[in-house]
């Protein structure tokens, strides 16, 4: 049977990517075999259960969405996920797919949406990037967005040179994303102005959605 370890799934709103805002099931993978230093899903590391692909695509079927984002921990360390994926096209869903950017998404549907990550240098994971993910290798019928989280100044330097030497600006979404607990957010929303940045501005709606200090109706 066809199992993947599954940590939760869940409906919410989308807080990244070009997708941010639709209501969307997240299917969130169990395990990463990366440990980046702002990691805000460390209980994904290891708990979960395993579901088979049918079993997920009925619970993905309870809600009333076509969006459902596919993430992790990493989910393209489980082998049985790019079945899953091809299922949810094949059955119309607007597909996307959250990654490391550490393992090839050569195999993953054309049809699914990449988020690949760029780790930088205070992700604590820096180097860990496939260059087979990079525009000239992938073959996508959706474009792939590329995500930084900017943790810092010298982060964002290396974004900017990073994205410029593999031409990333000049058909895919660059994302920059502030670090939650690091970096301000109006911050690096006026670097990206002064600096003339390609890159768009990526808040994690969900974290403003539920912060704990909200309060009101
Ligand atoms: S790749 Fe994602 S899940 Fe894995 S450690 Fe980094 S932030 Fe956490």
């Amino acid at each position: 049977m066809e199992t993947i370890k599954i940590n939760e799934i869940f409906y919410s709103i989308q807080g990244e990517s070009s997708y941010v805002g639709q209501p969307t099931v997240f299917i969130r993978t169990s395990g990463c075999h990366l440990r980046c230093t702002y990691c805000d899903t460390t209980y994904a590391y290891n708990d979960g259960k395993l579901l088979s692909v049918d079993e997920i695509i009925k619970s993905v079927a309870q809600h009333k969405t076509r969006y459902v984002c596919v993430t992790g921990g990493e989910p393209l360390l489980q082998k049985h996920i790019y079945i899953l994926m091809k299922k949810l096209c094949d059955e119309d869903y607007i597909v996307s797919l959250e990654t490391s950017g550490d393992i090839d998404c050569a195999k993953v549907d054309p049809r699914v949406k990449k988020i690949i990550d760029v780790k930088t240098p205070d992700s604590g994971e820096a180097g860990k990037f496939s260059e087979k993910n990079l525009p000239v290798n992938l073959k996508n019928d959706v474009k792939t967005e590329y995500k930084f989280v900017i943790c810092s100044k010298e982060d964002f330097s290396w974004a900017e040179e990073f994205s410029t030497r593999h031409d990333l600006f000049r058909f895919n979404t660059v994302l920059y994303s502030p670090s939650f607990s690091k970096i301000n957010e109006k911050w690096l929303a006026e670097t990206i102005l002064s600096k003339n940045s390609k890159a768009r501005l990526q808040l994690q709606l969900h974290k403003y959605i539920w912060n704990p200090h909200t309060t009101g109706v």
